[in-house]
């Protein structure tokens, strides 16, 4: 009989998510969470699962694409031993060099099996710092009397952060988007992500005339384009507020570029971009580096959202929390894997694995 801890079967399905009204951003539209479930079956038949969400704009990859990814990775860690972490990570670089987000769901599948078949959440096993981390909530590219709304109905439910999406077609509605959300939502501190869409000018000239009106903004995301990292650079120089690289960081290496250019004050690290053990990397880069961390995500259901959570409250490094894409959906997490007040997020402590499983 084979060890219990013996990969013997990586699986993926088709698992999508219709959003709970259209998500757009600078950079897409979705009205369909087009995700993937992946499975990974240890020996003993102890089964973990992982998400895939693919944002092609980001990591070149779509649901077919990670269906096929899985199942080219299968070939390369079914048979070894889900205990050797090291050992399987690498074969899945030299597996999927080019899918990233594939690749963070085998990870996310492996280690909820090796965390369930050890008997401890997964939070636990990347150092269990602390239990709980705030949230903010997107606010994507809307009518300014819906984004309003938006922000009125999350600050009454005790939301600290709003993330809005700015870079629209029309500056102007961008600016009108904003002030609504301002004035709705006047204690709230505000992230503005621009997914790329401004020069380094247009970026600084649109934070100040926001401040300038009073506006609280607690960050600037990515205002340009991501192979910009000079204008990124420039911006981060003369900005009155802190700016996070996101599409610009996918892994360590760029990480890496970031601080030799000290083009950004802060990483959006995504697990779909990096991984698990990518963002383990690109936390100690940070770290060393003075940069500050933010936790993203992309259209995840509360499996993908769970996992990240883990990584959050195990690790304790991020300074700032995006793990919203449940309620894009319009998923209520029900205390697995994870309950929700307000904008505070906990893992279920007595879980093991991600402490996800699927319906019916
Ligand atoms: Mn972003």
């Amino acid at each position: 009989m084979a060890a219990p801890f013996t990969i013997a079967r990586l699986e993926a399905v088709a698992a999508p998510y219709p959003m709970r009204s259209a998500f757009t951003s600078a950079k897409r539209r979705s009205t369909v969470a087009e995700n993937v479930l992946v499975t990974a079956t240890l020996a003993d038949g102890t089964v973990g699962y992982g998400e895939a969400s693919a944002a092609e704009y980001v990591t070149g990859e779509s649901e077919a694409s990670v269906l096929g990814s899985v199942a080219a990775a299968a070939e390369s860690v079914v048979g070894g031993d889900a205990r050797h972490h090291r050992e399987w990570t690498e074969r899945l670089r030299l597996a999927l060099p080019h899918a990233a987000t594939a690749r963070a769901a085998v990870e996310m599948a492996l280690l909820d099996a090796l965390t369930r078949e050890l008997g401890i959440g997964l939070w636990h096993w990347f150092g269990g710092a602390t239990t709980e981390v705030r949230t903010d909530l997107t606010i994507p590219i809307v009518a300014p009397t819906d984004a309003a709304a938006t922000a009125r109905e999350a600050a009454g439910r005790g939301f600290r952060s709003l993330k809005v999406k700015v870079g629209g077609p029309d500056p102007d509605a961008d600016l009108e988007r904003v002030l609504a959300i301002a004035g709705a939502a006047p204690a709230a501190l505000l992230r503005l992500d621009a997914n790329q869409a401004f020069t380094a000018r247009a970026a600084l000239a649109f934070t100040r005339d926001l401040l300038a009106r009073g506006v609280r903004i607690e960050l600037l995301e990515q205002p340009v384009p991501r192979e910009d990292l000079e204008g990124l650079a420039a911006v981060t120089r003369m900005s009155p507020v802190p700016v996070f690289a996101d599409e610009a960081v996918v892994n360590p290496g760029d990480a890496v570029q970031l601080v030799r250019r000290d083009a950004a004050h802060g990483i959006n690290i995504k697990v779909a971009k990096a991984g698990l053990a990518g963002a383990l990397e690109i936390i100690a880069i940070a770290r060393a580096s003075g940069l500050k961390l933010m936790l993203g995500c992309m259209l995840e259901s509360l499996l993908g959202i769970g996992a990240a959570l883990h990584l959050a409250c195990g690790t304790g490094a991020f300074d700032y929390l995006d793990l919203d894409a449940h309620m894009l959906i319009g998923l209520e997490p029900t205390g697995r894997p994870f309950s929700q007040e307000g904008d505070r997020l906990r893992p279920d402590p007595e879980a093991v694995g991600i402490g996800w499983e699927p319906e019916g």
